[in-house]
Protein backbone atom coordinates (compact mmCIF):
# COMPACT_ATOMS: atom_id res chain seq x y z
CA UNK A 1 0.00 0.00 0.00
CA UNK A 2 1.34 3.33 -0.81
CA UNK A 3 2.65 5.07 2.14
CA UNK A 4 1.65 8.89 2.11
CA UNK A 5 3.93 11.66 4.12
CA UNK A 6 1.93 14.46 4.29
CA UNK A 7 5.74 16.70 5.55
CA UNK A 8 6.86 15.74 2.09
CA UNK A 9 5.66 18.97 0.30
CA UNK A 10 8.24 20.82 3.10
CA UNK A 11 10.76 18.82 2.53
CA UNK A 12 10.67 19.07 -1.43
CA UNK A 13 10.54 23.26 -0.69
CA UNK A 14 14.08 22.77 0.86
CA UNK A 15 15.68 21.57 -2.70
CA UNK A 16 14.24 24.58 -4.53
CA UNK A 17 9.93 24.16 -5.42
CA UNK A 18 7.99 26.70 -4.44
CA UNK A 19 4.46 26.30 -3.66
CA UNK A 20 2.84 23.33 -5.79
CA UNK A 21 -0.31 22.73 -3.65
CA UNK A 22 -2.62 25.20 -5.66
CA UNK A 23 -2.27 22.94 -8.64
CA UNK A 24 -5.71 21.63 -9.26
CA UNK A 25 -4.86 19.00 -11.30
CA UNK A 26 -6.22 20.69 -14.95
CA UNK A 27 -3.24 18.70 -17.17
CA UNK A 28 -2.41 21.74 -18.75
CA UNK A 29 1.12 21.30 -18.07
CA UNK A 30 1.10 17.54 -19.04
CA UNK A 31 -0.34 18.76 -22.33
CA UNK A 32 2.11 21.61 -23.11
CA UNK A 33 5.33 19.25 -22.55
CA UNK A 34 6.85 18.05 -25.47
CA UNK A 35 8.75 14.81 -23.64
CA UNK A 36 5.57 14.04 -22.38
CA UNK A 37 4.54 10.97 -23.70
CA UNK A 38 1.29 8.01 -23.11
CA UNK A 39 4.10 5.91 -21.36
CA UNK A 40 5.61 8.80 -19.51
CA UNK A 41 3.28 10.69 -18.48
CA UNK A 42 4.61 14.30 -16.65
CA UNK A 43 4.66 16.63 -15.19
CA UNK A 44 1.45 16.48 -13.36
CA UNK A 45 1.67 13.00 -11.95
CA UNK A 46 4.40 14.47 -9.87
CA UNK A 47 3.03 17.25 -8.85
CA UNK A 48 0.03 14.62 -7.50
CA UNK A 49 2.91 12.46 -6.43
CA UNK A 50 4.94 15.09 -4.36
CA UNK A 51 1.15 16.47 -3.11
CA UNK A 52 0.03 13.63 -1.27
CA UNK A 53 3.63 12.76 -0.32
CA UNK A 54 4.27 8.82 -2.24
CA UNK A 55 8.43 9.11 -1.62
CA UNK A 56 8.42 5.18 -2.26
CA UNK A 57 6.85 6.30 -5.67
CA UNK A 58 8.61 9.50 -6.75
CA UNK A 59 12.19 7.78 -5.56
CA UNK A 60 11.39 4.23 -7.74
CA UNK A 61 10.66 7.10 -10.86
CA UNK A 62 12.27 7.54 -13.70
CA UNK A 63 10.23 10.51 -14.76
CA UNK A 64 11.94 13.36 -13.07
CA UNK A 65 14.99 12.47 -15.28
CA UNK A 66 13.06 12.77 -18.48
CA UNK A 67 12.34 16.69 -18.01
CA UNK A 68 14.81 18.80 -19.61
CA UNK A 69 13.69 21.64 -17.86
CA UNK A 70 12.52 24.08 -20.76
CA UNK A 71 10.22 25.51 -18.42
CA UNK A 72 6.88 25.85 -20.99
CA UNK A 73 4.79 23.97 -17.98
CA UNK A 74 5.23 26.61 -15.75
CA UNK A 75 4.67 29.05 -18.52
CA UNK A 76 1.24 27.36 -18.87
CA UNK A 77 0.22 26.78 -15.20
CA UNK A 78 -2.84 28.75 -14.58
CA UNK A 79 -2.32 28.47 -10.72
CA UNK A 80 1.31 29.13 -10.60
CA UNK A 81 2.38 26.01 -9.37
CA UNK A 82 5.52 25.98 -10.94
CA UNK A 83 5.83 22.05 -12.22
CA UNK A 84 8.96 22.71 -14.23
CA UNK A 85 10.58 23.82 -10.90
CA UNK A 86 9.05 20.84 -8.84
CA UNK A 87 10.67 18.56 -11.82
CA UNK A 88 13.84 20.03 -10.92
CA UNK A 89 13.56 20.01 -7.26
CA UNK A 90 12.50 15.99 -7.66
CA UNK A 91 15.82 15.38 -9.29
CA UNK A 92 17.49 17.01 -6.69
CA UNK A 93 15.81 15.16 -4.09
CA UNK A 94 16.77 11.90 -5.69
CA UNK A 95 20.48 12.62 -6.33
CA UNK A 96 20.38 12.79 -2.33
CA UNK A 97 18.45 9.61 -2.35
CA UNK A 98 20.67 8.03 -4.38
CA UNK A 99 23.89 9.40 -3.05
CA UNK A 100 24.77 6.95 0.05
CA UNK A 101 27.30 9.50 1.57
CA UNK A 102 24.15 11.67 2.79
CA UNK A 103 26.32 14.46 1.52
CA UNK A 104 24.39 15.79 -1.53
CA UNK A 105 21.08 16.47 0.75
CA UNK A 106 23.00 18.44 3.21
CA UNK A 107 24.39 20.34 0.89
CA UNK A 108 22.56 21.02 -1.23
CA UNK A 109 19.89 21.88 1.71
CA UNK A 110 22.34 23.96 3.86
CA UNK A 111 24.02 26.50 1.87
CA UNK A 112 26.62 27.50 5.01
CA UNK A 113 27.42 23.57 4.64
CA UNK A 114 27.93 23.90 1.09
CA UNK A 115 29.73 27.55 2.08
CA UNK A 116 32.13 25.33 4.93
CA UNK A 117 33.00 22.49 2.36
CA UNK A 118 34.43 25.04 -0.03
CA UNK A 119 36.91 26.99 2.37
CA UNK A 120 38.00 24.03 3.72
CA UNK A 121 39.44 22.62 0.45
CA UNK A 122 40.81 26.49 0.06
CA UNK A 123 42.22 26.12 3.66
CA UNK A 124 43.42 22.86 1.93
CA UNK A 125 45.14 24.09 -1.13
CA UNK A 126 46.68 26.66 1.11
CA UNK A 127 48.34 24.80 3.64
CA UNK A 128 49.81 22.04 0.54
CA UNK A 129 51.29 24.88 -1.28
CA UNK A 130 52.81 26.14 2.10
CA UNK A 131 53.72 23.17 2.90
CA UNK A 132 55.58 22.92 -0.69
CA UNK A 133 57.29 26.08 0.31
CA UNK A 134 55.19 27.31 -2.91
CA UNK A 135 57.41 25.64 -5.31
CA UNK A 136 54.89 25.78 -8.18
CA UNK A 137 56.78 22.86 -9.96
CA UNK A 138 55.86 20.50 -6.99
CA UNK A 139 52.17 21.90 -6.96
CA UNK A 140 51.73 21.10 -10.20
CA UNK A 141 52.91 17.71 -9.96
CA UNK A 142 50.69 16.64 -7.23
CA UNK A 143 48.06 18.61 -8.64
CA UNK A 144 48.05 16.28 -11.49
CA UNK A 145 47.98 13.81 -9.70
CA UNK A 146 45.08 14.70 -7.62
CA UNK A 147 43.03 14.81 -10.94
CA UNK A 148 44.22 11.32 -11.62
CA UNK A 149 43.17 10.05 -8.33
CA UNK A 150 40.28 11.83 -8.06
CA UNK A 151 38.78 10.65 -11.07
CA UNK A 152 39.14 7.30 -10.36
CA UNK A 153 38.25 7.76 -6.58
CA UNK A 154 34.72 9.90 -7.03
CA UNK A 155 33.88 7.47 -9.51
CA UNK A 156 34.93 3.96 -8.04
CA UNK A 157 33.44 4.96 -3.99
CA UNK A 158 30.77 7.63 -4.87
CA UNK A 159 29.43 7.49 -8.37
CA UNK A 160 29.49 4.32 -9.06
CA UNK A 161 27.83 3.17 -5.54
CA UNK A 162 25.18 5.30 -6.23
CA UNK A 163 24.58 4.37 -9.55
CA UNK A 164 24.04 1.20 -8.81
CA UNK A 165 21.59 2.41 -6.15
CA UNK A 166 19.26 4.30 -8.71
CA UNK A 167 19.25 1.18 -10.71
CA UNK A 168 18.09 -0.42 -7.51
CA UNK A 169 15.26 1.73 -6.92
CA UNK A 170 14.02 2.31 -10.60
CA UNK A 171 14.36 -1.33 -12.09
CA UNK A 172 14.99 -4.20 -8.90
CA UNK A 173 11.95 -2.34 -6.80
CA UNK A 174 9.70 -1.83 -9.45
CA UNK A 175 10.14 -5.42 -10.20
CA UNK A 176 10.97 -5.12 -13.80
CA UNK A 177 12.35 -8.60 -15.41
CA UNK A 178 15.31 -7.16 -17.16
CA UNK A 179 17.04 -9.59 -19.40
CA UNK A 180 21.02 -9.95 -18.67
CA UNK A 181 22.05 -9.44 -22.40
CA UNK A 182 19.79 -6.25 -22.99
CA UNK A 183 22.29 -4.54 -20.37
CA UNK A 184 24.83 -4.82 -23.16
CA UNK A 185 22.66 -4.70 -26.51
CA UNK A 186 21.33 -1.02 -24.75
CA UNK A 187 24.47 0.60 -23.66
CA UNK A 188 24.59 2.39 -27.02
CA UNK A 189 21.70 4.66 -25.62
CA UNK A 190 23.89 5.21 -22.64
CA UNK A 191 26.35 6.80 -24.59
CA UNK A 192 24.42 8.23 -27.10
CA UNK A 193 22.30 10.21 -24.24
CA UNK A 194 25.02 11.06 -22.35
CA UNK A 195 27.67 12.52 -25.45
CA UNK A 196 24.29 13.91 -27.01
CA UNK A 197 21.78 14.69 -24.67
CA UNK A 198 19.49 14.66 -27.83
CA UNK A 199 16.18 14.13 -26.39
CA UNK A 200 16.81 17.78 -25.14
CA UNK A 201 16.28 18.77 -28.73
CA UNK A 202 12.84 17.57 -29.05
CA UNK A 203 12.23 20.38 -25.80
CA UNK A 204 10.30 24.07 -27.83
CA UNK A 205 12.83 26.30 -29.08
CA UNK A 206 15.50 24.07 -27.61
CA UNK A 207 17.99 24.02 -30.52
CA UNK A 208 20.51 26.45 -29.67
CA UNK A 209 20.43 25.73 -26.58
CA UNK A 210 20.64 21.82 -27.07
CA UNK A 211 24.03 22.75 -29.37
CA UNK A 212 25.71 24.97 -26.74
CA UNK A 213 25.08 22.68 -23.89
CA UNK A 214 26.50 19.45 -26.08
CA UNK A 215 29.25 21.32 -27.11
CA UNK A 216 29.95 22.63 -23.32
CA UNK A 217 29.80 18.51 -22.58
CA UNK A 218 32.62 17.77 -25.48
CA UNK A 219 34.87 20.46 -24.70
CA UNK A 220 34.39 19.39 -20.91
CA UNK A 221 35.59 15.94 -21.50
CA UNK A 222 38.07 16.51 -23.76
CA UNK A 223 39.51 19.08 -21.51
CA UNK A 224 39.73 16.44 -18.77
CA UNK A 225 41.29 14.40 -20.96
CA UNK A 226 44.06 16.52 -22.53
CA UNK A 227 45.06 17.90 -18.82
CA UNK A 228 44.75 14.27 -17.38
CA UNK A 229 46.09 11.98 -20.15
CA UNK A 230 47.91 14.27 -22.14
CA UNK A 231 49.05 16.51 -19.31
CA UNK A 232 48.54 19.95 -21.00
CA UNK A 233 50.26 21.93 -18.44
CA UNK A 234 53.28 20.20 -19.53
CA UNK A 235 52.84 19.52 -22.60
CA UNK A 236 55.56 20.05 -25.69
CA UNK A 237 53.57 19.10 -28.70
CA UNK A 238 51.88 21.79 -30.33
CA UNK A 239 48.44 19.77 -31.32
CA UNK A 240 48.18 19.21 -27.50
CA UNK A 241 48.83 23.20 -26.32
CA UNK A 242 46.38 24.39 -29.15
CA UNK A 243 43.75 21.98 -28.30
CA UNK A 244 43.46 22.86 -25.14
CA UNK A 245 43.37 25.82 -25.64
CA UNK A 246 40.43 26.12 -27.54
CA UNK A 247 38.66 23.58 -25.15
CA UNK A 248 39.12 26.03 -22.45
CA UNK A 249 38.24 28.73 -24.62
CA UNK A 250 34.64 27.22 -25.47
CA UNK A 251 34.14 26.18 -22.22
CA UNK A 252 34.74 29.89 -21.09
CA UNK A 253 32.42 31.16 -23.51
CA UNK A 254 28.91 28.74 -23.04
CA UNK A 255 29.70 29.50 -19.37
CA UNK A 256 29.91 33.09 -19.61
CA UNK A 257 26.52 32.71 -22.12
CA UNK A 258 24.67 30.86 -19.74
CA UNK A 259 25.57 32.80 -16.73
CA UNK A 260 24.31 36.13 -18.48
CA UNK A 261 20.88 34.16 -18.75
CA UNK A 262 20.39 33.32 -15.07
CA UNK A 263 21.08 36.85 -14.28
CA UNK A 264 18.64 38.68 -17.15
CA UNK A 265 16.28 35.43 -16.57
CA UNK A 266 14.69 36.00 -19.58
CA UNK A 267 14.41 32.54 -20.75
CA UNK A 268 11.80 30.25 -18.73
CA UNK A 269 14.48 27.47 -17.73
CA UNK A 270 16.78 30.50 -16.20
CA UNK A 271 14.24 32.28 -14.19
CA UNK A 272 14.97 30.35 -11.06
CA UNK A 273 18.04 29.46 -9.60
CA UNK A 274 19.27 27.58 -6.94
CA UNK A 275 22.61 28.29 -4.83
CA UNK A 276 23.59 24.51 -6.46
CA UNK A 277 23.08 25.61 -10.39
CA UNK A 278 24.83 29.25 -9.15
CA UNK A 279 27.98 27.26 -8.07
CA UNK A 280 27.95 24.74 -11.26
CA UNK A 281 27.60 27.21 -13.96
CA UNK A 282 30.00 29.71 -12.48
CA UNK A 283 32.80 26.99 -11.10
CA UNK A 284 32.91 25.49 -14.67
CA UNK A 285 33.67 28.87 -16.28
CA UNK A 286 36.42 29.34 -13.67
CA UNK A 287 38.06 25.80 -14.23
CA UNK A 288 37.95 26.98 -17.96
CA UNK A 289 39.61 30.34 -17.51
CA UNK A 290 41.51 29.22 -14.82
CA UNK A 291 43.43 26.66 -17.12
CA UNK A 292 43.56 28.73 -20.13
CA UNK A 293 45.09 31.34 -17.53
CA UNK A 294 47.79 28.63 -16.53
CA UNK A 295 48.89 27.40 -19.86
CA UNK A 296 49.10 31.23 -20.76
CA UNK A 297 51.31 32.02 -18.04
CA UNK A 298 53.53 28.80 -19.15
CA UNK A 299 53.78 29.86 -22.69
CA UNK A 300 54.64 33.92 -21.92
CA UNK A 301 57.39 32.08 -19.30
CA UNK A 302 55.94 34.31 -16.16
CA UNK A 303 54.09 31.36 -14.02
CA UNK A 304 57.05 31.23 -12.25
CA UNK A 305 56.30 34.93 -10.84
CA UNK A 306 53.11 34.63 -11.30
CA UNK A 307 52.03 31.65 -8.99
CA UNK A 308 48.71 32.47 -7.37
CA UNK A 309 46.82 31.30 -10.98
CA UNK A 310 48.08 27.65 -10.93
CA UNK A 311 46.88 27.51 -6.75
CA UNK A 312 43.79 28.97 -7.69
CA UNK A 313 42.99 26.98 -10.63
CA UNK A 314 43.49 23.73 -8.26
CA UNK A 315 41.65 25.19 -5.39
CA UNK A 316 38.92 25.68 -7.86
CA UNK A 317 39.51 22.36 -9.74
CA UNK A 318 39.53 20.93 -5.58
CA UNK A 319 36.36 22.00 -4.92
CA UNK A 320 34.68 21.12 -8.28
CA UNK A 321 35.79 17.60 -8.43
CA UNK A 322 35.50 16.59 -4.86
CA UNK A 323 31.72 18.94 -4.03
CA UNK A 324 30.39 19.80 -7.21
CA UNK A 325 30.65 16.33 -9.43
CA UNK A 326 29.92 13.61 -6.53
CA UNK A 327 27.15 15.60 -5.03
CA UNK A 328 26.24 18.68 -6.58
CA UNK A 329 24.97 19.18 -10.11
CA UNK A 330 27.68 17.46 -12.10
CA UNK A 331 25.50 14.27 -11.45
CA UNK A 332 22.43 15.56 -13.11
CA UNK A 333 24.01 14.92 -16.24
CA UNK A 334 25.27 11.34 -15.14
CA UNK A 335 21.70 10.12 -13.15
CA UNK A 336 20.16 11.87 -16.36
CA UNK A 337 22.28 9.77 -18.79
CA UNK A 338 21.56 6.21 -16.69
CA UNK A 339 18.16 7.46 -16.74
CA UNK A 340 17.38 7.33 -20.12
CA UNK A 341 19.22 3.90 -20.70
CA UNK A 342 17.01 2.21 -17.23
CA UNK A 343 14.35 3.62 -19.26
CA UNK A 344 14.71 1.86 -22.47
CA UNK A 345 15.53 -1.23 -20.57
CA UNK A 346 12.21 -0.89 -19.23
CA UNK A 347 10.48 -0.32 -22.14
CA UNK A 348 12.11 -3.24 -23.67
CA UNK A 349 11.40 -5.07 -20.72
CA UNK A 350 7.37 -4.31 -21.19
CA UNK A 351 6.54 -3.33 -17.76
CA UNK A 352 5.45 0.53 -18.34
CA UNK A 353 1.96 1.48 -17.07
CA UNK A 354 0.38 2.23 -20.78
CA UNK A 355 -2.36 4.74 -19.71
CA UNK A 356 -1.29 8.44 -19.20
CA UNK A 357 -2.81 10.15 -15.97
S1 LIG B 1 0.64 22.14 -12.10
FE1 LIG B 1 -0.60 23.77 -13.00
S2 LIG B 1 -0.89 23.13 -15.13
FE2 LIG B 1 -0.20 21.32 -13.99
S3 LIG B 1 -2.07 20.28 -13.35
FE3 LIG B 1 -1.49 21.64 -11.68
S4 LIG B 1 -2.60 23.54 -12.05
FE4 LIG B 1 -2.65 22.38 -13.96
S1 LIG C 1 10.05 21.80 -17.81
FE1 LIG C 1 9.68 21.35 -19.99
S2 LIG C 1 10.38 19.22 -20.22
FE2 LIG C 1 10.10 19.59 -18.03
S3 LIG C 1 8.05 18.90 -17.58
FE3 LIG C 1 7.94 21.10 -18.00
S4 LIG C 1 7.45 21.26 -20.17
FE4 LIG C 1 8.17 19.17 -19.79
Amino acid sequence: MAKIDPNFKDEIKKYGAFDFSACYNCGNCTAVCSLSTEEDSFPRQMVRYSMLGLQDEIKTSLKPWLCYYCGECSVSCPRQAFPGELMMSLRRWLTSKYDWTGLSGLLYKSLGAMIFAFIFLTAVVVGFAYYENFEVDKIMKYGHYFEMFAIAGVFAIILLPNIIRMWYFTIVKTKTKVKIGMYFTKIWDLLVHMFTQKRAKDCENNNFRWLEHMVLVFSYLLLLFTTVFLDWFDAENIFVIVLGYIESLFIFIITVDFVKDRIKKNKALSKNSQPSDWFFVIWLLLMGLTAFGVRLFIDLNILENNKWIYLFHLMILAQWALIIVPFGKWTHFLYRSFAMYFAKLKELANLKPASKN
